[in-house]
């Protein structure tokens, strides 16, 4: 689906990138993948269609813009990401649980 101006693949549900696996009000972001600079809702999406095995982002590579808000379709970078409670652009809460998914995506 493109999303914004980006393509967002997996098992996208809404423009908001919410996906089969998390759809909450608060899941509104998608994440770049190291190994294929594509966004995809979430790592499950990645498991399930991407078709190789996943790489998390190196602590190098923090400032790298990785984040689509799903509201607002800006991205941030994973430092920003991680500092947020809510868009930085749109003010739009996140979810906090994601906190605990970090390993999947980020070194
Ligand atoms: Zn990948
Ligand atoms: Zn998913
Ligand atoms: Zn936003």
């Amino acid at each position: 689906m493109i999303i914004g101006k980006h393509e967002v693949r997996g098992k996208v549900m809404d423009s908001f990138t919410r996906c089969e696996h998390y759809h909450s009000e608060l899941d509104i972001v998608a994440i770049k993948f190291a190994c294929c600079n594509t966004y995809y809702p979430c790592y499950r999406c990645h498991l399930e269609t991407a078709g190789h095995t996943a790489e998390a982002w190196p602590k190098a590579d923090s400032n790298k813009k990785a984040i689509l808000c799903g509201s607002c379709h800006n991205e941030m970078s994973i430092e920003a990401y991680k500092k947020a409670d809510s868009c930085p652009f749109c003010h739009a809460d996140f979810n906090p649980g994601c906190e605990n998914h970090y390993h999947y995506y980020f070194g």
